[in-house]
């Protein structure tokens, strides 16, 4: 989307969301949790929808999950959809078919609380922000989104600049609902634990959740381990067994780790991964409309937060890391430029708003959301590498020198 009336996009919306009285988060997962323990001081909740019929009735707070069914909305009421990204756009279909007008009382949660944040509580909120201490990784993934295995050379970001980065970021965002960590793979990061446990204690309150996903390939140190669990991170285990069997062992021995330390974690086994095609895919003959049309439909949900800059989009900013794009000045907001009169901007910017309105990466990407390309989940390219962290070495984290190229 291309700028037309920069730092009033969401003027329209900020107004109705005014004289919202109620709300109802569609989906009682751990988004709508997360959704409710941060909104409902600020706005009233009537409940959850679910279309689990096991997921109704009355919770330990008192609060009601209904079916679709029992909902009667009022004229100033809405419904906020809480789920992924994957489901959201069918949930709202569905609600559309029953009678709920879409853009008028659902809303998707990523644009809805940034924006009734700005323009009802003057606070700048992000939906999310992904951040990647390394890119290393000891897996060759064919169709890794993060272009891994193109790197030449890995790095492991400073722990001091990062912590400076974080400072940086909360001096100037007042609530973020998912810092979200990945990489490469962070269990590979030296200084993972410190930087996780700098990120609770100083900014811990400005954030809804924190996940970070693991390829599930490295048993994490104890002092790691140890760190996730009292930090509260929420861990996302990818679950490769079926494409890298010769990490079995570690497989198990991490989830009895975290089970041992009540470490929070979900494992994820996805049925398939979609390939960007950056090799296959040619639109440098569209116009300017077709390409902004192109990002519009991808959808990418995603914004990496690195070097105080965030990037239009992550997996332009990915490719750029990887040398199969160059960096764009006008595909990244530097937090530094953020002031007391442009806080809309950068609202904005984050929803996907910019001058050009799509990357050039757009050019030779085949989308996000839009995409048609089935790939085979972790498929390897070749055979993974034998990284070992310092843990495994027989350091503890926090000893190894870093080499930083600013990642
Ligand atoms: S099409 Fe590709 S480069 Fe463009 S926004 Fe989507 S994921 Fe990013």
């Amino acid at each position: 989307m291309n700028w037309t009336n920069k730092g009033c996009e969401f003027e329209e919306q900020g107004r109705r969301f005014k004289e919202l009285k109620a709300i109802y988060i569609f989906g009682a997962g751990i988004s709508g949790k997360t959704i409710y323990n941060m909104y409902a001081d600020k706005i009233r909740i009537k409940g959850f929808i679910d279309n689990d019929p096991a997921k109704s009735g009355i919770d330990g707070n008192n609060v009601r999950t209904f079916l679709i069914s029992e909902i009667q909305l009022d004229e100033y009421e809405a419904i906020v959809i809480c789920t992924g990204q994957a489901s959201e756009r069918e949930i709202a279909a569905g609600l559309t078919e029953i009678g709920c007008l879409s853009d008028k009382n659902i809303y998707f949660m990523n644009t809805f609380f940034p924006v009734f944040d700005m323009y009802v509580n003057d606070v700048l909120c992000l939906p999310s922000v992904s951040y990647l201490p390394t890119t290393a990784c000891n897996l060759r993934c064919k169709d890794c989104l993060n272009f891994s295995p193109l790197i030449k050379e890995h790095k492991f970001r400073n722990i001091e600049r990062q912590k400076a980065d974080l400072d940086l970021l909360f001096s100037k965002i007042d609530r973020i609902i998912l810092f979200h960590i990945s990489g490469g793979e962070p269990f590979l990061y030296p200084h993972l634990a410190e930087l996780i446990t700098y990120l609770s204690e100083h900014h811990k309150n400005k954030i809804g959740r924190v996940e970070m996903t693991t390829n599930a390939t490295i048993p994490p140190s104890d002092a790691l381990t140890k760190a996730l669990a009292d930090c509260g991170v929420n861990l996302i285990v990818d679950d490769y067994r079926e494409n890298v069997p010769e990490f079995q062992n570690n497989f198990d021995m991490l989830i009895k780790k975290l089970d041992r330390y009540g470490v929070l974690y979900r494992v994820q086994k996805a049925e398939n991964w979609i390939s960007l095609s950056p090799f296959d895919t040619n639109h440098s003959h569209w116009n300017e409309a077709q390409l902004r049309l192109h990002f519009t439909d991808c959808a990418v949900p995603w914004q990496e937060y690195r070097d105080g800059k965030l990037w239009l989009c992550n997996y332009a900013a990915y490719a750029a890391v990887a040398g199969l794009e160059k960096i764009y000045s006008d595909e990244f907001y530097d937090l530094n430029d953020v002031r007391a009169d442009n806080r809309n901007e950068v609202l904005e910017f984050r929803m996907g708003y910019s001058d050009k309105g799509y990357a050039e990466f757009c050019k030779r990407c085949a989308g996000y959301g839009n995409n048609p390309n089935k790939a085979k989940v972790a498929e390897q390219s070749w055979k993974p590498q034998a990284f070992q962290t310092p843990y495994q070495k027989g350091q503890s984290h926090g000893n190894t020198p870093d080499k930083d190229n600013g990642l």
